[in-house]
């Protein structure tokens, strides 16, 4: 009988802790109460943690070097020695203050001392900070010069792999390609392709590559996902030179080349022509893609098939994959296979285990990191000829009780979203019709002042709320809290003079969960953490059922700002495509099902606000842009369905009532058409650190609704001067008509000090009387 078991592969495991240890040791250490020590020992401890549970989970292939202490994209770019100049790094090995100056910027003083502070004075910034491909991670983006030079400048694969092998544990170290490195970097002082450094970083890559080897390690990981991105021939190119250079180089170590995010497309004659031992896939995004794969590679390579979902936390459906991967055993033998997840486990949470408090029937529904490895392997042995019944049940169970369940299933969202139309997305009049009764109705002076939606989140907030969900303060005290400090709000905003106040989101505890805490279809969990960049981790929602609104969710506060203020205050929403971007969603129904679900929801939320008497509602829509798929090819039907839902959840209201939308930085060049079909009456949008050339696009666009460009940067600390927003505003007016000009912050101020808001506002007011004259 021929071996059928396949071995199974882990391409990364998350690296935070369950009880998210790497955050409270990062945070300690840059407060300066531990030292660097004690966060080196937390490290090694989770890294330790890591192989062993992997090794228990029967995992074949563990993988090394996936830890980072911020960032594994920084980590490259300190390996190769890409340190930008201020940093001060003059060779050798590169010290934890260097590292951590990069990730978040140094402002220390001489007799500075703790974790990685050298102690002597400087004031740096951190490296520019983006999105992860299509994931909610974000990388440290590398900056190169024209003239960069690498050099091998830490050897923290070999050392991850050797401490590995010290506990017995033999690994597979993981690097970042040196194409994606490129691809993902930045060109800094000229305007160059950084990719066409290759032949400058390749030595680097052979020198790490022969180290490893040295040090024992057969095979190599080694990351391209760029590999899934739309590429130019000279890309294409760079993968081939890059994997012929290093493959000759090292013949003897075998490198397994991993693509994951989404389907090989165009780049697939690319990526299975390389010379590499082994090429990793993502089954999950790309399921159809294996035939072509299976027919096309070389039949000595060995095939990773990403079967398991390394971005979504559903159970699997195991007999399913059991029948679809025995015949690719069958025909190229189990040592030419590996099963896998999609991707690294970095993007969901840890362990499902650690849920006590979440739903028996919801909870057998899900995997986390620990539980994909258990699927693994229970496949691996299944495929094996080992009898795994009950898992087979388990997970065969699972899945038919979710497609049947009543929680899962709501009739009359169903009906009531199949009786949608067109007319639905649609408000009664075009825009130049509805401004002019708005502005009849609100008599806002020009250059409207207002803020985006949140004031500070102070401690006292913060602590009361956590009292509050403690159980310490009642339902009354708190709420006597938040009235206080709304009214507090709406006075201050009162006083200096803003024309359209907010009640200030201080019942909020983030701009999703508050929402998905009140719609059914949403649930929450008590540690599924998920990294989003350094030690700041998220728990995305997860939507498992038909989403619907039992109730009103912001009325009472709106309602209550308002009784305190003849002043405008506006309804503040977020809008359903952010709601949806940022969860983990149900892999059973369309996305954009889901999406038209949740606009349905804020639609009634916005009737209800207008009910009561809103004259103006905002609805937050922060991560269309995030939403954006990987490939331009289809850019088009993600905006289709996003701007319909957004205009499910806006058009139910009367021509009177005026709908804002807000978002993030965003570049609009390339969607202006999209974002004009949303048919808002003002967007605000966040300019100030692009000196409003944003604004260029919506001028050629010949946009036609109201603008709030952002004038004050809401993430520094600074307090802008009066003179300084004139002068923003002097470059708005160039590009837009005075009529469409209204004059807000950049985005919320929840992240900031009353001492740093009250006199950045009362600084804005007056930039706006100056304009006025
Ligand atoms: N209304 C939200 C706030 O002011 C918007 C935040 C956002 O778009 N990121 O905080
Ligand atoms: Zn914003």
């Amino acid at each position: 009988m021929p071996n059928t078991k396949p071995a199974v592969a882990s391409l990364g495991f998350p690296r935070i802790g369950a009880r998210r240890e790497l955050k409270f040791a990062l945070e300690s250490c840059w407060s300066g109460k531990s030292g660097a020590a004690e966060l080196l020992d937390t490290a090694e401890h989770l890294r330790r943690k890591n192989w062993r549970l992997q090794q228990e989970k029967g995992i074949d292939v563990i993988p090394s070097n996936d830890f980072s202490l911020y960032d594994h994209v920084l980590d490259t770019a300190v390996m190769v020695g890409a340190i930008p100049q201020e940093y001060g790094w003059t060779g050798g090995d590169v010290s934890l203050e260097t590292y951590f100056a990069m990730a978040r910027g140094a402002q220390t003083s001489a007799d500075d001392a703790g974790c990685g502070h050298a102690g002597h004075g400087r004031d740096v910034r951190a490296l520019e900070m983006t999105k992860w491909f299509d994931t909610n991670y974000h990388y440290l983006v590398p900056e190169l010069t024209e003239y960069q030079t690498f050099a091998l400048s830490s050897t923290k694969p070999v050392d991850h792999y050797l401490e590995a092998r010290a506990l017995g544990i033999e690994t597979r170290p993981v690097i970042l390609g040196p194409v994606t490195f490129l691809k993902l970097a930045k060109a800094r002082g000229s305007d160059f392709e950084p990719v066409t450094l290759l032949p400058r970083l390749l030595p680097v890559y052979t020198e790490l590559l022969i180290r490893l080897h040295e040090a024992g390690a057969e095979w190599v990981q080694i990351d391209e996902p760029a590999l899934v991105l739309d590429l130019t021939d000279d890309e294409r190119a760079a993968f081939e030179n890059a994997y012929d250079v290093l493959t000759k180089a090292v013949p003897a170590l075998k490198l397994m080349l991993a693509s994951y995010f989404g389907d090989l497309g165009d780049n697939a004659q690319t990526a299975l022509n390389l010379p590499v031992a082994g090429l990793h896939f993502d089954l999950k995004r790309a399921p159809d893609a294996l035939d072509g794969i299976l027919a096309k590679a070389a039949p000595e390579q060995v095939l990773s098939l990403g079967v398991i979902d390394g971005r979504n936390i559903w159970r699997a459906d195991l007999p399913a994959l059991l029948e679809r991967l025995r015949p690719v055993i069958e025909a190229r033998g189990a040592d030419k296979v590996q099963i896998a997840p999609s991707c690294s486990l970095l993007h969901v949470p840890i362990d499902v285990a650690l849920e006590t408090e979440l739903d028996p029937e919801l909870k057998s529904w899900l995997s986390f990191a620990v539980q994909k490895l258990e699927e693994l392997s229970a496949l691996a042995r299944g495929l094996g000829g080992e009898a795994i019944d009950e898992a087979l049940a388990a997970a065969g169970n699972a899945l038919a009780a979710r497609s049947r369940s009543p929680r899962v299933h709501n009739d009359a969202v169903a009906a009531r979203l199949a009786a949608v139309s067109e007319n639905d997305r649609k408000r009664k009049s075009r825009f130049s019709d509805r401004i002019a009764l708005q502005r009849m109705k609100l008599g806002l002076p020009l250059f409207p002042t207002t803020t985006i939606g949140s004031f500070p989140q102070t401690s006292e907030v913060r602590k009361s709320r956590a009292a509050f969900n403690r159980g310490d303060l009642d339902r009354a005290a708190y709420d006597g809290f938040l009235q206080t400090e709304t009214e507090k709000a709406i006075r201050f905003q009162e006083d200096i003079g803003l024309d359209v106040l907010v009640h200030g989101e201080f019942e909020r505890n983030d701009m999703v969960q508050y929402f998905g805490e009140k719609l059914s279809g949403f649930a929450f969990t008590k540690h599924g953490w998920v990294q989003s960049y350094g030690s700041r981790y998220v728990r995305p929602p997860v939507i498992f059922g038909d989403v619907s609104r039992p109730a009103p969710m912001t009325v009472d506060w709106w309602r209550f700002a308002q009784s305190k203020t003849e002043k405008p205050v506006k309804g503040m929403l977020t809008g359903p495509v952010t709601i949806l971007n940022w969860s983990f969603v149900r892999d059973d129904i369309p996305r954009s099902q889901t999406c038209a679900q949740i606009a349905l929801a804020i639609r009634d939320e916005v009737v209800d606000l207008e009910t009561a008497g809103a004259a103006i509602i905002q609805i937050d829509e922060a991560a269309l842009r995030e939403g954006l798929p990987l490939r331009k090819s289809e850019w088009k039907t993600y905006l289709d369905w996003a701007i319909d839902a957004f205009r499910l959840s806006s058009s139910g209201v009367a021509d009177e009532t005026q709908i804002h939308t807000h978002m993030c930085y965003s570049e609009f060049n390339d969607i202006i058409d999209a974002i004009a079909a949303m048919d808002t009456d003002v967007i605000s949008i966040e300019t100030s650190r692009s000196k409003m050339e944003l604004l260029d696009v919506f001028t050629a666009f010949d946009y036609p609704s109201e603008i709030g460009p952002g004038v004050y940067d809401i993430h520094s600390p600074r307090i802008p001067a009066t003179g300084e927003m004139t002068e923003l505003l002097s470059l708005a007016r160039k590009r837009l008509d005075d009529r469409q000009i209204w004059i807000n912050p950049d985005c919320g101020l929840k992240t900031r000090g009353w001492a740093e808001v009250k006199p950045a506002l009362v600084n804005m007011v007056e930039a706006a009387k100056a304009l006025r004259g």
